[in-house]
């Protein structure tokens, strides 16, 4: 079908995120046909925190705006997974991700989940509602996603799972924010939890 249109790729949003949105509005009958056109290989199951080998056209549209080290920075897991690694092995996991090759997965020592638990592609619902009123759809924001942090770092309030697991064994599949995104419970986290995010996120590239 050919690459006709690429959205905009939203201030840290996941790469993931954005082909999902391209996915879903490019009116593709059926994943398999929008995996053929993005993914190097269209039996990939999409990476959700950091990223695929795609293929030229998407990487083209995606670099009219940004070059491959910004989307590894700013669009991907990296700083969060990368934050405590020595300087030379914090360099070979960023270079492979930028040329979409070699092993980050260990380099940057990311751990395994614990047996039968899963991780879910999370949500805060007034950043939801913010993205919704500004850009007119909500995405999948990285800042959502850091491992031990329960709650938005820019609101307080608790974030939500989606149905979309991580690091599962589900068929491959791109799931935009908006087509997922229904329970709009607003929790307010307490003191602990507010500081906790406000740690973790302080002194990376994510606030
Ligand atoms: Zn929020």
């Amino acid at each position: 079908m050919g690459i006709a249109y690429f959205p905009e790729i939203y201030p840290d949003e996941l790469i993931y995120s954005v082909l999902a949105r391209y996915y879903v509005q490019s009116g593709y009958p059926a994943y398999i046909f929008c995996a053929e056109d993005v993914f190097a290989d269209k039996k990939v199951r999409p990476d959700i925190e950091f990223l695929n080998v795609m293929r030229l056209e998407v990487l083209e549209a995606l670099f009219k705006k940004k070059s491959m080290a910004v989307l590894v920075e700013k669009h991907t897991m990296f700083p969060y997974y990368a934050r405590f690694l020595p300087y030379e092995r914090r360099n070979r996991a960023f270079e492979a991700l930028c040329s979409m090759g070699g092993n980050y997965n260990n380099l940057l020592a990311i751990p395994k989940q614990k047996n039968g638990e899963h991780r879910y592609l999370r949500y805060c619902p007034l950043c939801t509602e913010e993205d919704r009123t500004f850009y007119g759809e909500s995405y999948w924001h990285r800042i959502h996603q850091l491992a031990g942090v329960g709650i938005c770092p820019v609101h307080g309030c608790k974030l939500l799972n989606s149905s979309v697991i991580i690091s599962g064994k589900a068929s491959p599949n791109l799931v935009a924010a908006e087509q997922e995104i229904k329970e709009m419970d607003i929790i307010y986290g307490n003191e602990i939890e507010k500081q906790l995010a406000g740690y973790v996120c302080s002194g990376q590239a994510f606030l």
